[in-house]
This record gives C-alpha cells, structure tokens and sequence, in this order.
C-alpha cells in the first residue's frame, strides 16, 4: 500500500510547536491524555455493541507496554477506533472549537508569560505525546471495518498515513521517547514504577482495566460512588479534567444521591470561568449520562435547565435502559423529577457559596451570572430561588448588591426596586433619568446585561417589591412635589409647539424629576426601554 504524506492543519500545526518547545512543566500528562482518549474509544465500542451486536466485544480494556532498548511506551485499547478519514479529520486537525479559539488568542498575545495559562484552558489531548516523544506512531482499526490506518510523525509539519490489512480492532499508540536524560530518572517512561505512579495518579477511575503485564494497575471505582470524605480533591480535579477538557480547576464540587423509588448519583461541578461558547445557541452542556457505571451519552441537556448549562459532571441513574435514547430521556418522568432536583442543588449550592464564601461566589456570578438570570425568563418555579443568589450593580455602592440587600436599604415609603437598563455603568449612571433619584437618594440598580431587559420584564417582583424602570412613565418618588398650576400654565405653549415639532415624541410634560439636565426622554409605562429598543432593532424587529 502506498504510503501517503500530509500537513497538518494551521492550527494543529501551532500546537504541535507548542508541545515540542514543551510549555508544561508537567510531562506525566501525555500518559493520562492517551489513556483518556482510550477510555472514550472503549466508552464508545461498549455503546455501539448495546445497538449492534456484531459490535458487541469482550474483555474491554486498555493496555500499556513499555520497551526499554527501543524506548517506547505503547498505549493500546480494543475500542472503537478509527477509519483512515478519521484519522486525517480527528488527529490531522484541530477540531475543538474551543481550542482554536484559544490558538487564536495565543496568535494575537504572542507568546509571553500569559500562554502557558491561555493553553492551560484546554487539554492538548493527542498532541501532548509530543512533549516527551520525537515520534509517534499510531495503528488503528475501526470496528466493524476490514483494513486499518497507520499513522505516524515526527511532530514537525507533516505526517503520513497508509492503509494496512494487518491492524488489530481498537487503537494504539506508541510513542518514541526522546534519548535519555541521565539527569533526571524521573522522566524515564519506560520505568515501570513511573508508568505505575502516573496512571495511579491521574487515570485511577477509569472504568476499564488499565493492565500491564499481567497487573491491572487502576481501581476502576466510580468517583461519583464513592463517599466524599474518601476521595481526594485532587482526585476530584483529574476527573473534571477528564470530562471536561478544562484544565483551570473547578470552582465547587457538588456531590448528590438519591435513594428509593428511582436512584440516581451525580457529581457535579461548577467550573471557574466560563466556556467561550456559553452564548452559543449550540454551545455543549456539561452533564454526561451514566446507567450504572455505564456510559451512555455525553452532553445530555435533559438534566438541566438551559440557563444551568455550564455546570459539568456525571448523573449515574440505577433504573434506565442502557439503550435509552435522547428522544425518550426528553419525555422521560424520572429524568423530568432529576433535572429538577439538580437545579434545585445547585441553585442551593450557589447560596451557600454567597454566605460561605463570598470570593467564591463573586468568581460564580461574575462568570455565570448572564446565564443564570436567562432562568428568570422561564417557568417561575426557580425565579424565588434565582433572585436570591443574584446580584446587580448599583448606586449605593461599586460591588454588587443582592436583593435582600437593596431591600433592607429601601428608604421609608418606597415601595418598588428601581432599576435602570443600559450598555454599561457609565452610561446608566449619567443618564439625566437618574439625577432625581440621585438627589433623593433612592438607590437605583444598574442593569447592563442584554439578558436584564426581559428579565425584568418576566418577573414582577421581589419580596413583594415591584421592579420599577425610572426611564419608563411617570416614576413617583414618594417626596415629589407636583408641578405646580401656575408653572403649568406659563409653560403650556412651550409645550404644545415642542409636541407640534418633535415628530417621533408622543407627548412632552413638565417633570420634577430633573435637578440639572433641561430634558429628558422617556418611554411609555407600557412602552419598552431605550436599550429594549436598540435590542429589537439589532434584531431587526
Ligand atoms: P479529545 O480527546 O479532547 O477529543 P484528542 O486530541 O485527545 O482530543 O483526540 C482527538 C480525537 O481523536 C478524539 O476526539 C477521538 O475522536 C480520536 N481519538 C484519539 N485517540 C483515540 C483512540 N484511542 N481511539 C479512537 N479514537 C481516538
Ligand atoms: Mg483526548
């Protein structure tokens, strides 16, 4: 068979500088990114067999094999492997959005002290081999298919590809280790105490045996099975790695089983900075599917509200069918009665967050909060719950307030929240709107998401305040002065040619609302928001 040479995509050829010129200190993590993409690989052969019998394989495993005289370490996994344009699509380029997102970040800082941290952001997954290798070869053999795939480079710009008859199912990779370094015994992979230490450190709950020789060197226990008074955080971490992708380490673990009619554990996670594409109509959820320590899907969005769609982690149910499909989950009781458990948790996890830890929680909102108040818009079940860990900008002072808060400041006979929308605090804060409520001191919150506009709109109230615009009507502040009838009177032709000139204005009055500024607009109390309209328009509604 012909032996065929190609360039790795742009992207991917970046990367691959990055990972020879070596920017991790920590090399161990190629074996446990190899061993990860193993596990998927098994993940996905066990699935595919549940569906199609001819599929159907025994012994699931992953092994690993070291060679002191040549010296390799081999990775090799009976999974479901790769077709020859998989091989070119998957490991020739870089497919995660997320990452060449991050690449083009990388481009545009240059490479300075901020890299390391920028492309600690994403698992470099396959191409980490690179950092402890000068070559790396890969075998791989679909199930169900006839030939097999031979990969293999050397980590510059190029690599081949030819068609072999000879591959076993599954895939593995091996990977030729850069000469010796005499200095430093620590680095030497072919040891198999390191082999040892590093799969124990970083793979432990991978599901399939990991084995070497004869000794299968993982637990294999599911972490979301296990007490959390036994499992260590940093345990914790490597799994949220593992899922996950995100190297930054997670902000809070939340850890939940339900026993009776219909069981179910979850380990969830609340991740410290939001994904790139949390705005994204398809942007992914976090929670994958498990049917007794089985993996099932990734992704499953019926286990969570929409606007809790960053949050990661594993939902283990004991009573579902392993063939369950996405089409059933969607209509299924028990997973309704789950999803809403979850937000429940979690929601409650945030407020412990607010009370126990403020620098956590201020991390949380800062980086989810746009998300979590899109649940405002839909069913009120958690808008109580909702309003509660929320907090806003406001006047009263430069850090965030939350709404109990506001309230207990709310001064004698005033009645409603009064906010205001805009594009930021700047612009809200010296809005003319604003300046009677400053002169009165009526704290006033500034609400600079594109998500506040509707939400203030869906939920009438806190604690029995009413949310009132102050760039909407005619806003009474309980100490305003009616305008007085001889003011009225000597101004009324001023009115009447202003409403005569002013086309695009329904109606002009005299207000006690300015203190400095001459004038101001407003809208209709059923009308929408300034900001609501530029909204709409950008919409082109
Ligand atoms: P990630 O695992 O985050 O997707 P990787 O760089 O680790 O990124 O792997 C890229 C892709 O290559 C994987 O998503 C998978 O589709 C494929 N792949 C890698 N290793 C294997 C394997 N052992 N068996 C089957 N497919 C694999
Ligand atoms: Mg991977």
């Amino acid at each position: 068979m012909s032996t065929e040479t190609l360039e790795f995509q742009a992207e991917a050829r970046q990367l691959l500088q990055l990972m020879v010129h070596s920017i991790y200190s920590n090399k161990d993590i190629f074996l446990r990114e190899l061993i990860s993409n193993a596990s998927d690989a098994l993940d996905k052969r066990r699935l595919a067999g549940l569906t199609d019998d001819s599929l159907r394989a025994d012994d699931l495993h992953i092994g690993i094999e070291t060679d002191k005289d040549a010296r390799t370490l081999t990775v090799r996994d009976n999974g479901i492997g790769m077709s020859r344009d998989d091989v070119v699509g998957l490991i020739g380029t870089i497919a995660r959005s997320g990452t060449a997102e991050t690449l083009r970040r990388l481009r545009e800082n240059g490479e300075n002290k901020e890299t390391a941290e920028l492309i600690g952001q994403f698992g470099v997954g396959f191409y980490s081999t690179f950092m402890v290798a000068d070559r790396v070869t890969l075998l791989t053999r679909k199930a169900g298919e006839t030939t097999g795939t031979r990969w293999e480079s050397d980590g510059d710009g190029t690599y081949t590809i030819e068609t072999v008859e000879d591959a076993p199912e599954g895939t593995s990779v091996t990977v030729h280790l850069r000469p010796k370094d005499e200095e430093d015994a620590l680095y030497d992979y072919t040891e198999d105490w390191k082999v040892r230490e590093i799969v124990k450190r970083y793979s432990d709950f991978i599901s399939f045996p990991i084995r070497m020789g004869d000794d299968t060197l993982n637990s294999m226990k599911a972490l979301w099975a296990r007490p959390r008074s036994e499992v260590k955080d940093e345990e914790y971490r490597e799994f949220y790695r593992h899922i996950t992708h995100d190297w930054t380490d997670p902000l809070e673990i939340i850890q939940m089983r339900a026993e009776g009619t219909f069981e179910y554990e979850a380990l969830l996670f609340l991740p410290s900075r939001a994904p790139h594409d949390l705005f994204q109509r398809d942007g992914s959820h976090g929670i994958q599917l498990y049917v007794k320590r089985v993996f099932i899907m990734d992704d499953s969005r019926e286990l969570l509200p929409d606007y809790l769609r960053f949050v990661k982690g594993v939902v283990d149910a004991a009573d579902l069918s392993l063939n369950i499909s996405r089409e059933i989950l969607q209509q299924d009781r028990h997973i309704q009665l789950i999803r809403r458990r979850l937000a429940k948790k979690v929601l409650s996890t945030i407020k412990d967050l607010m009370t126990n830890d403020a620098e956590k929680y201020r991390t949380f909102w800062r980086e989810f909060g746009p998300a979590v108040k899109e649940g405002l818009l839909g069913g009120a079940e958690d808008h109580k719950a909702i309003l509660d860990i929320a907090s806003f900008a406001s006047t009263a002072s430069d850090e965030p307030t939350t709404l109990a808060d506001y309230v207990a400041r709310m001064k004698d006979g005033q009645d409603k929240i009064y906010f205001m929308t805009g594009e930021s605090r700047a612009q809200v804060e010296n809005s003319p709107h604003m300046e009677a409520f400053k002169a009165k001191e009526y704290e006033v919150l500034l609400l600079t998401d594109p998500v506040d506009e509707i939400w203030v709109e869906a939920v009438q109230a806190y604690d029995g305040k009413e949310f009132q615009s102050i760039a909407r009507g005619a806003v009474d502040l309980p100490s305003d002065e009616e305008v007085s009838e001889e003011k009225s009177g000597a101004y009324a032709p001023l009115l009447t040619w202003l409403s005569e000139t002013l086309d695009d204005v329904k109606d002009v009055r005299l207000t006690t609302r300015l203190t400095s500024s001459p004038a101001c607009l407003v809208s209709d109390v059923d009308g929408i928001t300034p900001t609501l309209e530029k909204m709409y328009k950008a919409m082109g509604q």
